[in-house]
């Protein structure tokens, strides 16, 4: 049940106990995929997700602007701090739990908001507002060579929104990209932002990137999904925890 789309009685006809928040990220993608792609992508697993588990789970709408200041050489990025990030995200989850929802999950689709996730799902769920886990689509499936608007966002986008994807870019895309995320020396990133090592914003190859494997990618984050509501719903929340 997409939130956005239903009226109050039907919420209240459904009386749902799970509810699905995605969160994305406005920030570059090359020059070949959306600003949106995080976004795009974590609405599209919550989505499936949902469908894959029970129909009447709520999918909230997506929060679309994250912590993605890495990215802010690159016009049209946009970010917020870490702090405003983790009000908004527990404020709103909260929000769900008011209506009785007591277990959400954290659908992600942007790297940069995970730590962030981690510590407002743990907030939510010892002080007992709702049983509250993050989920980040791309840890959740085989994606070995995630990069950055590489070849598993592209491919993702390639199935989910292909108008979206510029085609006549991917040379530019590749061009400019790097082979690895950041500059590491002793186990330590020097870069704090992506344009210190791609100049086209890109990590990794996106040309080999089709949208049969996106398909396969959405299917296997929606079941992996399906699969961690599945736990959840069925273990106590932490709130019950005694010692
Ligand atoms: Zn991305």
């Amino acid at each position: 049940m997409k939130l956005a789309e239903v009226t109050w009685p039907d919420v209240e006809g459904a009386d749902p106990d799970v509810a699905l928040l995605p969160t994305g990220s406005t920030e570059q993608h090359g020059p070949h995929a959306p600003l949106s792609t995080d976004t795009i992508a974590a609405e599209a697993v919550a989505a499936a997700g949902a469908e894959a588990y029970d129909g009447s789970t709520v999918v909230a709408p997506p929060i679309p602007v994250g912590i993605a200041e890495e990215h802010r050489h690159f016009p049209g990025t946009m970010w917020v701090s870490e702090d405003t990030f983790r009000a908004y995200v527990r404020e709103a989850a909260a929000s769900l739990a008011h209506h009785g929802v007591d277990r959400i999950v954290l659908v992600n689709g942007h790297g940069g908001n995970v730590a962030a996730l981690r510590e407002v799902a743990g907030q939510l769920s010892r002080d007992g507002t709702a049983y509250t886990v993050p989920f980040t689509w791309f840890d959740a499936v085989d994606a070995p060579d995630m990069g950055h608007a590489g070849p598993v966002e592209t491919s993702m986008v390639r199935h989910v929104a292909p108008d979206l994807v510029q085609e006549d870019r991917i040379g530019e895309a590749v061009a400019g990209a790097s082979d690895g995320w950041g500059e590491w020396v002793s186990g330590v990133n020097l870069a704090f932002d992506s344009a210190a090592f791609s100049d086209s914003g890109v990590v990794g190859d996106p040309s080999g990137a089709d949208a049969e494997r996106g398909e396969a990618l959405l299917d296997a984050a929606a079941s992996a999904l399906a699969t961690l509501l599945e736990a959840i719903v069925a273990r106590d929340p932490p709130e019950d925890l005694e010692r």
